[in-house]
């Protein structure tokens, strides 16, 4: 709590001097605006962990603020806390209609705005919390199959309208069952989190990287086509390959079969786009596993590394052996 960002809007500069040194009395950091569209634009700039707002603000009026901020996906999580001056039960009521937290009557006193202001963080903590535990996946900590399909919905959808090409891989570690059988299922589920560690180390920070379930794992590269998305994938390949996994029962190596697939605003449904890199995925492991297969051209399927690179996905089921 003590690291908290609080933004504060209010046209007062008197209250928001007032505000700001509550805040900083309590160790948290500030961000203080005159006017609704300052307000607007440093929310969504600063992602704060609370935001205090007065009813009335020049240029965007609070409640309208509170309405713009249910809308965004990451902001409606943001607890706010109304400065009012007014008493109106109809006013409050209005104001936590709209998704406010709380409200909190000017003037205060310090210790009442602490203890609202602190409800509020505890409140956002616990979401942020809940939030981890339904986006991510408990074993590796990588986001979950729920989030991949939500984010390549978005991506696609950007796709379309915005052009640019989208990638997307799915991975699957080979002879994986071996592993647990050989080793233990502790040191399979090592390996898993390993693997994950690998991965997120490989791949940018814009790439999304999830657990699609069990052994197989997904990613989304944004802004990336076909060519160069194998790049990236088999360099990631060749780290697994390479790498040597430590487990509670001793150290195992293990390899990774990838199949990818890239549309250019030409794909607008996930499932299709996820098909071809899993009919790609087959492909890779049915030519013997350990390699990076590009979504086919046709009859014709591509290896990473060869010349020939198709510029973007077919359509599924038309791969060589599907
Ligand atoms: P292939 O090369 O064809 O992919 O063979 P494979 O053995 O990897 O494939 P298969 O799908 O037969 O086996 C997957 C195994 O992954 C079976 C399952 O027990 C194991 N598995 C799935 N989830 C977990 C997990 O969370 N932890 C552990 N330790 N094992 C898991
Ligand atoms: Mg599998
Ligand atoms: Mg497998």
């Amino acid at each position: 709590m003590e690291h908290s960002l609080v933004l504060v809007a209010d046209p007062s500069a008197l209250m928001r001097q007032l505000v700001t040194r509550c805040i900083e009395q309590l160790g948290m950091r500030a961000v203080a605006v005159a006017t609704g569209r300052e307000a607007m634009a440093a929310a969504e700039e600063k992602l704060p962990d609370a935001i205090l707002i007065s009813w009335e603000l020049p240029e965007v009026p609070g409640p309208d603020l509170l309405r713009h901020w249910q809308t965004d996906p990451e902001l409606r999580w943001v607890p706010v806390i109304m400065l009012t001056s007014h008493t109106e039960p109809g006013r409050i009521e209005e104001a936590m209609g709209l998704g406010a937290h709380d409200f909190l009557n000017k003037p205060f006193e310090a210790a009442e705005f602490n203890a609202r202001l602190r409800a509020a963080l505890r409140v956002r903590d616990l979401q942020q919390q809940l939030r981890e535990l339904a986006d991510r996946d408990a074993l590796t900590h990588l986001a979950n199959r729920r989030v991949f399909e939500d984010r390549l919905d978005r991506e696609l959808l950007r796709s379309t309208r915005y052009g640019g090409a989208t990638s997307l891989a799915v991975l699957d570690i080979d002879y994986f069952k071996r592993v647990n059988d050989e080793h233990g299922h502790d040191a399979g589920d090592a390996v898993l989190v390993q693997f994950a560690e690998l991965m997120t180390k490989e791949l940018r920070e814009v790439d999304l990287v999830a657990r699609y379930g069990g052994e197989e794992f997904v990613v989304i590269l944004p802004d990336t086509d076909l060519a160069d998305a194998t790049i990236v994938l088999d360099r990631l390949r060749t780290g697994v390959s390479q790498h040597t996994f430590v487990t509670p029962n001793g150290a195992l190596h293990v390899t990774v079969s990838v199949g990818v697939a890239a549309t250019i605003g030409t794909c607008t449904d996930r499932a299709t786009l996820f098909k071809t890199a899993d009919t790609a995925l087959y492909q890779a492991k049915e030519s013997g596993r350990n390699r990076v297969v590009m979504a086919s051209d046709g009859e014709k399927v591509v290896m990473a590394g060869q010349e020939d690179v198709p510029e973007r996905c077919s359509n599924p089921g038309r791969t060589s052996g599907s």
